[in-house]
């Protein structure tokens, strides 16, 4: 199943499709997945979105995500679920993610369900594991994807409000709220078309952005005011928490989320990192400016990778040893950083 009329006459009988997003989903990972799943049963399909972690409360709100099933540390019963959701799907959608080592423990289930896969994505290097791909490095996210597939599948006309939010939700923060270098005219015709279906841009900024918890705001002052150190000679800006900190800060699923950018914010920091300690791991966050490909560090030296100006990763050395090893990097990258 190469093209996308093959997909299309799937799609014309009822299919059983689940579809799943990586890791701690952001609002793009969700926000697609929520809306292709909105679209798909509103042109009949049983549809089951699935993610390898929870997600941010921040994103509780999205019509359809108290649905989700979101595997747990603390009960097995959603592993279960969903992995009987996988092996029964006739059709499994990969969004926002294209390397399976993003779904953890999903990997094997996924890679080894009988049904077709299909990937859409906007992340650098894709790994091919799936029969059909809507892929594109030059899209800002997954929902504008996701809303071109279903143009293209002549699907506009079964597009609601609800869908038209959640897609517009991962759009919007993605792009960093239409700021980031990847926000061009294709994703502000897309936010266009999107609002004209109903999404509501203010209400969904407000949704997203205005709903800080008091530990939250706390977390961010603690971390700029103690954490945060500059290295001017290489344009780069580090935040670092540990296990001890997120503990006494009593921090959420989500709550880390933008903090890195604070870094990059800072007047010549050309590099930004956070770095924070889940216990079972170092959690890494890259952002940069320019030609600086954090992608590129991230998957050398980090176990991950991203976007050229965004990306992740993570390490299994203590949170002194990864910034040591980081900070010992930075030499051999003094020239593409200044
Ligand atoms: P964030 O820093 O917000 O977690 O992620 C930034 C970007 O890098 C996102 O597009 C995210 O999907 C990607 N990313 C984050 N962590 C990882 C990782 O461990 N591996 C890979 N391949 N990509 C990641
Ligand atoms: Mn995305």
């Amino acid at each position: 199943m190469e093209k996308l009329v093959e997909l299309k006459a799937l799609l014309a009988s009822p299919q059983k499709v689940t579809i799943v997003t990586h890791f701690k989903p952001d609002a793009d990972a969700l926000g697609s997945s929520l809306g292709l799943a909105g679209f798909l049963k509103n042109t009949g399909h049983r549809v089951s979105v699935v993610t390898p972690s929870d997600f941010p409360d921040f994103l509780a709100w999205l019509p359809g995500s108290h649905e989700v099933i979101a595997l747990s540390k603390h009960t097995s019963e959603p592993l279960q679920k969903a992995t009987l959701a996988f092996q029964t799907a006739d059709i499994i959608f990969c969004l926002d993610f294209s390397n399976l080592s993003r779904i953890n423990d999903l990997a094997d289930i996924v890679r080894k369900a009988p049904g077709k896969k299909v990937m859409v994505d906007h992340h650098l290097e894709p790994e091919p594991f799936s029969d059909f791909q809507k892929w594109s490095v030059q899209a800002a996210s997954t929902a504008q994807l996701v809303f071109e597939l279903i143009n293209e599948l002549g699907g506009k006309a079964h597009l609601d409000a609800a869908i038209a939010t959640c897609l517009y939700a991962g759009l919007m923060t993605d792009t960093g709220s239409f700021r980031h270098n990847n926000t061009t005219a294709r994703e502000m015709a897309v936010a266009s078309e999107l609002i004209s279906l109903g999404a509501n841009p203010s209400e969904v900024a407000r949704l997203i952005y205005d709903v800080n918890s008091l530990s939250r705001l706390k977390l961010i002052g603690y971390a700029l005011y103690k954490n945060l150190v500059v290295y001017p000679e290489y344009h780069t800006a580090c935040i670092t928490l540990s296990q001890e900190e997120l503990k006494m800060l009593n921090v959420q699923t989500g709550d880390t989320e933008g903090l890195v950018n604070y870094g990059l914010s800072l007047k010549d920091v050309r590099l930004a990192v956070l770095m924070y300690d889940r216990g079972e791991e170092i959690k890494i966050s890259f952002r940069s400016l320019g030609d600086f490909s954090v992608n590129d560090l991230a998957r050398k030296h980090f176990e991950g990778g991203g976007h050229k100006n965004a990306a992740g990763g993570s390490s299994k050395l203590t949170l002194e040893q990864t910034m040591k090893k980081f900070l010992d990097l930075l030499p051999q990258y003094k020239t593409s950083l200044s």
